[in-house]
């Protein structure tokens, strides 16, 4: 068996891996998609000490950082089941099991997406899911917020104080956001909150975003807003519906961890994205992963787990 198995290949399963294997124990990832969400992403400028750097490259340094230590990298794979049973047991779809004393679960999230015409062509053109990350590339500018609940109120006062003016769009017809947020966007000037909208299409040059179409639902009305921008803030799923049933979830379906890193069942670890600590972002994900490495390291030097 692994002393430590990692399941999930972005950048909180990349620094575990790194992080266990220089403890010289036997370590193993394996990932449905080595470099996860940093594949899908264009510029990066908030990993800190570096500039500016691109999703695909990150990732390659990621990937070589992992292979100049001994590490079982098993890529393409997805894992379906968790089990413990003295040791924890991860069945993978294409029929193996891999054997842990220790595992971390590290399988990220995914923005959900409005899945209407122009999304995915516009995606990093002016569509975006990140206000930390791309927020500052629209100084100046015109955006929307698609989504009035907290994260969507909360990246409209963020993006207030950099971009020229915010259109926040919301499909029903009130805000789910906390009161104290709903309250200080009504006092930013440059905020305007619009409800029972539904967004219907991203328009673009072919290029980039030129602005988004909705309907007012109340009036069944289109209308054509012209911006920049578009930053869709209608949920982030966590990667745990393999989990369910296995493992306890919060009502969001993340994946509680204390400050080691630790869920309920002992042995089991989770770090980044999928679990419940706030901010989802590479660095905070790193972090997490190498912190879980640690504690899934202390837990086996205190367990009698052969
Ligand atoms: P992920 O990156 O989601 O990786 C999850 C890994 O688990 C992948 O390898 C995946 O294939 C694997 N996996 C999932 N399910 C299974 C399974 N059942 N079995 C096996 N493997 C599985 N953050 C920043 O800090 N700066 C930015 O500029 C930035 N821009 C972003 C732009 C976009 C478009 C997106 C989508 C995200 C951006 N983020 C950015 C957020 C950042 O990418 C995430 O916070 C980070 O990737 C989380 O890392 P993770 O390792 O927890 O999860």
């Amino acid at each position: 068996p692994y002393d430590v198995l990692i399941v999930g290949g972005g950048p909180a399963g990349a620094a575990a891996a790194i992080y266990a294997a220089r403890k010289g124990i036997r370590t193993g990832i394996v990932a449905e998609r080595f470099g996860g969400q940093v594949m899908d992403t264009v510029g990066i400028e908030n990993f800190i000490s570096v500039n500016y750097t691109e999703g695909p490259k990150l990732v390659a340094s990621l990937e070589q950082h992992v292979k100049e230590y001994d590490v079982d990298v098993m890529d393409n794979q997805r894992a379906k089941k968790l089990r413990k049973d003295g040791l924890i047991e991860i069945d993978l779809e294409s029929g193996a099991t891999l054997k842990s004393k220790s595992v971390i679960l590290a399988t990220g999230a995914r923005w959900r997406e409005m899945n209407v015409p122009g999304e995915q062509e516009y995606r990093g053109k002016g569509v975006a899911y990140c206000p930390h990350c791309d927020g500052p590339l629209f100084k100046g500018k015109r955006v929307a917020v698609i989504g009035g609940g907290n994260s969507g109120i909360e990246a409209a006062i963020d993006l207030a104080g950099i971009v020229a003016h915010v259109t926040v769009l919301e499909f029903s017809d009130t805000l789910r956001a906390d009161a104290v947020l709903q309250k200080k966007a009504a006092s930013m000037s440059n905020i305007t909150i619009i409800k029972m909208a539904q967004t219907t299409e991203v328009r673009g040059d072919g290029k980039k975003v030129i602005g988004l179409t909705y309907k007012d639902r109340e009036r069944n009305e289109i209308y054509h807003l012209d911006l920049e921008g578009i930053f869709v803030q209608i949920g982030l799923i966590p990667n745990t519906d393999w989990l369910k049933g296995d493992l306890e979830l919060t009502r969001f379906g993340e994946i509680e961890v204390n400050s080691h890193g630790e869920t309920h069942i002992p042995g089991v670890f989770a770090a980044g994205d999928v679990t419940n600590v706030p901010y989802k972002q590479i660095i905070i994900a790193m972090g997490n992963g190498a912190g879980a490495a640690l504690g899934a390291f202390d837990y086996l030097i205190r367990s009698s787990v052969e």
